[in-house]
């Protein structure tokens, strides 16, 4: 830090601030995770500077000779990790990475399904607002209001009566596993591409603890910030054939240079992912929000599909009477860290955002377990019941502190 001060006091102060927010609130974003603090330091390292377009061995810079082994590396490592048969770590993030492999098999105007996004799904699934929808023609499909999971009748159906040249399955949020299988005979009957996008969910699909889609996809895309732990970035996990077409859609299709710091970041997080210590955070995760979603069912609250198979606890909170930013800014007032989430509920009501997204992955990577969920859901029920009780927000505030205390962040 004594550089920062030196040459920019009042942006180190705000850095500083930052290292003290996230040690002393509890983070409950889904998208989001404690990096080791090794990919902090990766991340900041000497790799900054060099400028590499293009692949290894095949630059258009001198002075890649370190850049080309941690490029390889990276691949090397993510080959391994989730038995792909080819590898790309340029993309800059989840969406590059998904523009990529969009414009790797698809022309302009080619008709693409994948889910709503109040029902789960990600801008970049063609959401009106991305460039996706504007450059692909595509159509969603929802969850069952009443079961709250992928309506895979409807997905077949739809795919039947369009003929989508592509499938896309993966969400922002969404709790359940997703049948990779049963969405990948779908889009081979209508012979179109599968595409799964695991953003969330790659950290826990690294460790083994829930299903792959790997092998039943033509493409795989995730970042890293989420459970996968590693920092910022994309990736993209694709069958071999389209290995060509994937390394110019990303550059010079949709990128210029790519980040090496960030290469090494995902070379450093792929290796940690295959130790035990990275497992451990993952099984911590799952039994963390299955506790979670567990506790907030006993008090009376509707969480999305009943309950959870993944890092993700997401609440409908019509029935409780409050609204999902209320809930969060009340929450963020005593230290806990949310996000409000549109809800299946809110379809068609622009504006309205009836729930909340809970995850389990940073406490996990905390060390926190059963008991710290215990008392997180008895404090955020409280607190939800009464969002304006100052002496309630006093008296949560200082044991959210407390705990914080207990499990530093990178201990
Ligand atoms: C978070 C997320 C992304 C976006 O990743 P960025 O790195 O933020 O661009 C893409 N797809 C899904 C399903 C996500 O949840």
């Amino acid at each position: 830090m004594q550089n920062l001060i030196h040459d920019d006091p009042q942006l180190a102060e705000l850095a500083l601030a930052e290292e003290q927010r996230l040690q002393n609130t509890i983070n409950l974003i889904a998208a989001e995770n404690h990096s080791p603090q090794s990919i902090l330091d990766i991340t900041g390292s000497a790799f900054n500077t060099k400028t590499i377009e293009g692949y290894p061995g095949k630059r258009f810079h001198a002075g890649c000779v370190n850049v080309d082994s941690v490029e390889t590396l990276a691949i090397k490592r993510a080959k391994h990790l989730f038995g792909a048969e080819y590898v790309n770590v340029q993309p800059h993030s989840g969406s590059s990475a998904n523009l990529a492999v969009y414009f790797s098999v698809l022309e302009i105007g080619d008709t693409v399904l994948a889910m709503s996004l109040p029902h789960g799904g990600h801008l970049s699934h063609g959401h009106k607002a991305s460039i996706t929808s504007k450059c692909f023609n595509f159509s969603h499909y929802e969850v069952n209001p009443q079961t709250g999971l992928i309506d895979y009748e409807q997905v077949r159906k739809t795919a039947h009566s369009l003929r989508p040249k592509m499938i896309v399955a993966g969400a922002s949020s969404y709790p359940r596993l997703i049948d990779y299988k049963l969405m990948a005979e779908i889009a081979k009957e209508v012979s179109a591409y599968f595409m799964v996008d695991m953003a969330h969910i790659a950290g826990l699909v690294a460790a083994g603890v829930i299903p792959s889609p790997v092998a039943h996809s033509d493409f795989t895309t995730f970042t890293c910030y989420k459970t996968m732990m590693g920092g910022r970035g994309g990736v993209i996990l694709a069958r071999k054939e389209f290995a060509s077409r994937i390394n110019s859609a990303v550059f010079p299709g949709c990128q210029g240079t790519t980040a090496a710091n960030l290469l090494a970041a995902k070379a450093l997080i792929f290796k940690l992912a295959m130790d035990d210590l990275f497992v451990a955070v993952q099984k911590k995760t799952l039994a963390n929000a299955r506790n979670m979603s567990r506790a907030f069912l006993t008090r009376g609250y509707t969480v999305i599909s009943g309950g959870t198979d993944n890092h993700q606890v997401i609440i409908d909170l019509t029935n409780k009477k409050i609204p999902g930013k209320t809930a969060e800014q009340a929450l963020e007032a005593v230290g806990i860290i949310i996000n409000r989430n549109v809800v299946p509920a809110d379809a068609g009501k622009p504006g309205q955002v009836s729930g909340i997204r809970l995850g389990s992955g940073a406490i996990s990577a905390r060390g926190m377990g059963s008991d710290e969920v215990d008392k997180l859901v008895e404090w955020m029920d409280c607190i939800m019941a009464r969002p304006h009780d100052t002496a309630l927000a006093d008296r949560v505030g200082r044991d959210v502190l407390a705990l914080c205390h207990d499990f530093p962040v990178n201990a």
